[in-house]
């Protein structure tokens, strides 16, 4: 099967074929024909597996023959993504595929001024994809033209439903038309999207890929079993033992916790920045920038600030603090090994990890290998707390005075610079 045989415009084909894509995926195979008859969708599919394409060519081809080029434009497609990073990778997919039509599309995101944004909103775009916090203030403010939306999308909708979006998203759905068509994007149909799909879609239709984690030939997973208090090692150890780590993703639990590995992998002299919640969108874009063009080798993100990212040859993902949710663990693997590349998952799991491990493994069916690094200092000793001060476990672990003060001091060097930072760190209120 071939693009061409599926019922898209000529013009989006175009486009299609500039990108290079052959085939399409099987989300694509399903959702396209059901989209562009304008039925209500639930497509449950994850980022990796071409969901965005799906929904977007088929929305395209049907604006294309109706869009002329001087007409006064009201928005038409509204896309609501969870992240900045989301709804910017989706624009750029909206603007690549529109490339040969006359079609206007924008984006909105909190984070940054609005004034930009307003204008464009203004202007009048056909396809608006959004964030639900900036959209709400915007929608509220009297700004866009929205009586004419006849799709709206809800990408991610599981993530927005754990960031608390919901109630933002309700509001705006009222201030649209009651006839359009709805498409619900979700990585699981969990009962309370379930619930959203009750609520916002009309007789809708399912179409479900496999999870990316299941045909996971191309993503080789793996787990260290390491004591936290030699996790920073382990991976200094690892992207030090092997030029095949080139473009790593390292996912932290918590803000502080990438910036404290930020500052660390920095002090060993590998080329590293963090995202997070906190960092601003310039900030975020740089670090994300550098990373794509290959500037540094290593990204470290927290689970909402790396969701959706797509970049191209990731080579290694490494779960540094094990997922809080089992979902999370094939969000983040999905990083790497996209459209057919190799790509390495380790996982760092500590004793307290252990049950969480067992639950991840129910969840793609499969035990994971375990692995030891070769030629690292596997501590005997296990200290009883989690994340005691360096000096307390280096001194009790046993190590050498030379390894204890190296250790100690760039732990104690990376603690004080995030310390100065953090007094110049911006509130940690949501930002959207
Ligand atoms: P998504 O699931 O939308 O995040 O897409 C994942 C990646 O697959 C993106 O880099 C797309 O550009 C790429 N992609 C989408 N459709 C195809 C296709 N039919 N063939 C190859 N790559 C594709």
């Amino acid at each position: 099967m071939n693009f061409k045989q599926l019922p898209l415009h000529e013009r989006i084909l175009k486009a299609v074929a500039d990108s290079g894509y052959t085939e399409p995926t099987p989300i694509q195979l399903s959702a396209i024909p059901k989209v562009i008859k304008g039925a209500d969708v639930i497509g449950i599919a994850q980022t990796g597996t071409g969901k965005t394409a799906a929904f977007t060519l088929p929305l395209l081809s049907r604006l294309v023959d109706r869009t002329e080029a001087n007409e006064e434009r009201h928005t038409r497609v509204l896309i609501i993504a969870p992240t900045r990073e989301l709804v910017q990778q989706i624009h750029e997919n909206v603007r690549n595929y529109a490339k040969y039509t006359n079609l206007r599309a924008g984006v909105i995101f909190g984070g940054i001024g609005d004034k930009g944004q307003i204008a464009k909103l203004n202007s009048g775009v056909d396809i608006l994809v959004a964030t639900p916090g900036r959209l709400l203030d915007l929608v509220e403010k009297g700004h866009g033209n929205f009586h004419k939306v006849e799709t709206l999308v809800l990408d991610e909708a599981d993530r927005m439903l754990d960031m608390g979006f919901i109630p933002d998203i309700r509001t705006v759905v009222k201030k649209l038309p009651k006839s359009k068509q709805t498409l619900l994007f979700s990585a699981t149909l969990s009962s309370q999207i379930q619930s959203l799909t009750k609520e916002f879609l009309n007789s809708p239709t399912l179409v479900e890929v496999e999870r990316r984690a299941s045909p996971a030939e191309t993503i080789k997973q793996s787990i260290y079993e390491v004591h936290e208090h030699q996790k920073t090692e382990l991976l200094e150890h690892l992207l030090n033992s092997s030029h095949e780590f080139y473009a790593v993703m390292i996912f932290a639990r918590t803000k502080l916790g990438v910036d404290e590995l930020v500052t660390a992998l920095k002090m060993e002299g590998i080329e590293a920045e963090g995202i997070h919640g906190d960092r601003s969108q310039g900030q975020r874009k740089r670090a994300l920038d550098a990373f794509k063009k290959a500037k540094i080798r290593v990204l470290v993100a927290t689970d909402v600030a790396a969701r959706g990212i797509d970049v191209d040859g990731v080579t290694h993902v490494i779960n540094y603090d094990f997922p809080e949710q089992s979902e999370d663990y094939i969000h983040r693997i999905g990083r790497t090994g996209r459209a057919q590349a190799e790509g390495v998952a380790i996982t760092f799991v500590t004793r307290a990890n252990h049950v969480s491990l067992k639950k991840v493994e129910k969840l793609i069916q499969r035990t994971l290998p375990r692995k030891k690094a070769e030629g690292f200092d596997y501590d005997e000793y296990e200290p009883e707390r989690d994340r005691r001060p360096v000096k307390q476990v280096a001194a009790k672990s046993g190590r050498t005075g030379e390894h204890q003060n190296k250790y100690a001091n760039r732990k104690n060097n990376a603690q004080a610079k995030i310390r100065s930072s953090s007094g110049k760190k911006r509130s940690t209120k949501r930002k959207r």
